[in-house]
């Protein structure tokens, strides 16, 4: 069965996230034949759709209007559902980003669809959809199948496999104008949190801390090391509530979820909470004093030791692979 999958694209100062990408090999998943739409909300950014076709998108929306500069509840979800009532799609799928989340909901509430929420992977069968998504902190996973009605999805970061990119792409772009009024919140300013220069959401290498890494001064190290790895760094919330770091660091089930190839978990012991956040990273190290520990119990690689005795090595090491 061909459908038509709208795609809403991730733009983040000026670029577009990845997952961005993986939505639309997401939706070439179901699409099975038909069409994949990438719909862009925002201010000037009708320069930026090239990559979406490099990515696989068949056609591309740009909704531009000032109120979209920076994203509100109000603006975005009456943007995209005037793109919705335009194209009728058969599907509409975002990242399972901070917007993804906030504006998925309301777009079900308002469409009186069903919403999957933060999908891993999905697959099409005949008349179905058929998302895998994880349940109880990622301790198990769920099949949700959907067979009728307007299929709404968030897709996690760093799961689904963007297409190869083929420059050669290319396809029709169309600028729709909206209507956007009674806005009950407007953005004077927009102050960013650094973590480390990598998106932490979507970093391919994670190097995290915890209260085992007793001071703001030993996160320092850890920047040391991430520099080394073109790494993010993040943190437990131990770390966080000690000071250490910013809590837009923290990982886990209060924090961010994370699945970068490769996770450095320093000083950190593995509680339930944090573990939810990270568990589905593909290679876990930890370094802990205490032999035991229970992120060992989750880790591929595991170093009984002193923090302060591993890092400097490792970085010592990692400099003479990356030079
Ligand atoms: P600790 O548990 O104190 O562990 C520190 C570790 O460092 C120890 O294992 C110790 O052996 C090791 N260590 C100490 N010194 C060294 C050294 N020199 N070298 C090597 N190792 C050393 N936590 C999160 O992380 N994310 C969340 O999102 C989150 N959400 C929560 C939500 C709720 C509702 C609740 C109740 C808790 C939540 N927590 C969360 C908190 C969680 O339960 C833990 O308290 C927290 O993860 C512990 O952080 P930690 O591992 O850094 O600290």
């Amino acid at each position: 069965m061909a459908r038509k999958v709208l795609v809403l694209a991730d733009v983040r100062d000026n670029s577009f996230r990845n997952v961005s990408f993986e939505a639309i090999a997401a939706g070439k998943k179901v699409a099975n034949g038909g069409e994949v739409v990438s719909v862009v909300l925002g201010e000037n950014v009708s320069g930026l759709t090239s990559e979406l076709f490099y990515y696989g998108a068949d056609r591309v929306i740009t909704v531009e209007n000032s109120s979209l500069k920076e994203y509100t509840p109000d603006a975005y979800s009456q943007a995209l559902l005037q793109v919705i009532d335009a194209e009728t799609p058969d599907a509409v799928f975002m990242g399972h980003t901070a917007v993804g989340k906030d504006l998925a909901p309301r777009i079900a509430m308002k469409k009186q669809s069903g919403l999957i929420s933060d999908a891993i992977e999905l697959e099409a069968v005949g008349e179905e959809v058929i998302f895998t998504r994880p349940i109880y902190s990622g301790k198990a996973f769920e099949k949700k199948v959907v067979t009728d009605g307007m299929i709404l999805a968030t897709i996690r970061p760093n799961n689904i496999p963007p297409l190869d990119k083929d420059e050669s792409r290319t396809g029709e772009v169309k600028a729709l104008d909206v209507e956007i009024k009674d806005l009950r919140t407007i953005i004077k300013e927009v102050v960013r949190k650094s973590t480390g220069g990598v998106d932490l959401s979507e970093a391919k290498i994670i190097v995290s801390g915890g209260r085992g890494v007793k001071s703001e001064e030993g996160f320092k190290k850890l920047y040391e090391l991430a520099d080394v790895l073109g790494a993010a760094v993040g943190a437990s919330r131990g770390a966080c509530d000690a000071d250490y770091c910013d809590y837009a660091l923290q990982i886990g089930q209060t924090g961010k979820v994370v699945t970068p190839d490769l996770y450095i978990a320093l000083g950190i012991s593995g509680a339930i909470q944090h573990v939810a956040g990270m568990s589905n990273s593909k290679c876990i190290v930890a370094v802990n004093k205490d032999p035991e520990a229970s992120i060992f119990s989750i880790a591929d690689y595991g170093i009984v030791g002193d923090l302060f005795e591993v890092l400097p090595l490792l970085i010592e090491e990692f400099k003479k692979e990356v030079v």
